[in-house]
């Protein structure tokens, strides 16, 4: 990567942030593009800026996500938002002859009733997720662009797909956030307030893989490194945990010793997902950060950023 023009597209979301982070570590030319410079919806603004910066290669994290609720209410932007900014940028980067393209999928385009763990070749052999399928689709379709243009131009377009991610600069908004910023941040109010009890969503039944996003952004540049096929490679720990332990877990990093209160009004959503990441452990990367210390990172992190964290 010595020397090369890198564009990590959606730079100032948790995992664009990640991956620039990791990328000083390489000798390379890290471009990013501020929202206010250019709107990765609008195709024009996206062509013109990709022309002008030349990039070599492209890692697409930018995207409209959010948790359970967020994608369950406002499926029209997770849909238009994700097809918009995929079709732009992979479009512009096969015209612009960028070298190596890799697009950030996610865990929830498999089926709901995958077997566990979860394999690549599990990719649409069934019904999505009611509460996360507008996400899925159009992450499903940014994958088939990058299988698509590899097949007919011969694009180096790579896809790799996270579990559930945490880190630092996640956002901790109740409405919007995912799981772990959300027991985070009402664990915090909680302690703070002396309240005897925290709400958990759903049943604390259904389990989840979580990656920390340090690892992921590492697990990247491993990728764009050594990795070129059209297959969409998991990336996850392949160890997961119940909404219940993990809301333990939380409450233990955060202090807060009051009992949970489980709202089965709230949806559970997918049972289990588990990914299977022997494909990307064969290439010779596995993740390294335990859940409690990635926590603890992220705790800090967030009483650090208390006031601008999107609560
Ligand atoms: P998902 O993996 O797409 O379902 O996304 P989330 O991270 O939003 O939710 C994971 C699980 O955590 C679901 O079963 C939620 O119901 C449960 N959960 C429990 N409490 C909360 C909460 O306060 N916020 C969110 N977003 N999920 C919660």
């Amino acid at each position: 990567m010595t020397g090369k023009r890198v564009w990590v597209a959606g730079h100032r979301g948790m995992v664009g942030a990640a991956v620039v982070r990791r990328l000083a570590e390489e000798n390379c030319v890290v471009l990013t593009a501020g929202r206010a410079e250019v709107d990765l919806r609008r195709q024009a603004a996206t062509e013109s800026w990709m022309a002008a910066q030349q990039p070599d290669a492209v890692i697409v994290a930018a995207a409209t996500v959010g948790g359970i609720y967020a994608n369950d209410t406002r499926p029209a932007e997770f849909l238009y938002d994700n097809l918009m900014i995929e079709a732009n940028i992979i479009g512009a980067a096969h015209q612009l002859g960028v070298v190596k393209l890799l697009f950030l999928g996610s865990s929830c385009i498999y089926p709901r009733m995958a077997p566990q763990p979860i394999t690549e070749d599990a990719l649409l052999t069934g019904p999505l997720e009611p509460t996360n399928e507008w996400y899925a689709v159009a992450k499903i379709a940014g994958i088939k662009m990058c299988q698509a243009y590899r097949r007919q131009y011969g694009c180096d377009f790579i896809s790799a797909q996270p579990t559930n991610l945490y880190g630092p600069g996640d956002n901790f908004s109740l409405s919007q956030s995912h799981v772990i910023p959300a027991l985070m941040a009402k664990a915090h109010n909680a302690k703070i307030a002396g309240a005897k009890s925290l709400e958990v969503w759903g049943t604390g039944t259904p389990k989840r893989e979580f990656l920390y996003v340090d690892d992921l952004a590492d697990a990247l540049v491993f990728l764009l490194k050594n990795y070129s096929g059209s297959v969409q490679l998991n990336v996850g720990t392949g160890v997961d945990i119940s909404i219940a332990d993990l809301a333990r877990l939380v409450c233990s990093v955060v202090g807060f010793e009051g009992e949970l209160v489980f709202d089965a009004s709230k949806p559970d959503g997918t049972p289990r997902k588990l990914l299977d990441v022997s494909r990307l452990n064969t290439l010779g990367w596995r993740a390294e950060t335990e859940l409690a210390d990635g926590l603890r990172t992220t705790y800090a992190w967030f009483c650090d950023h208390y006031r601008e964290a999107r609560l």
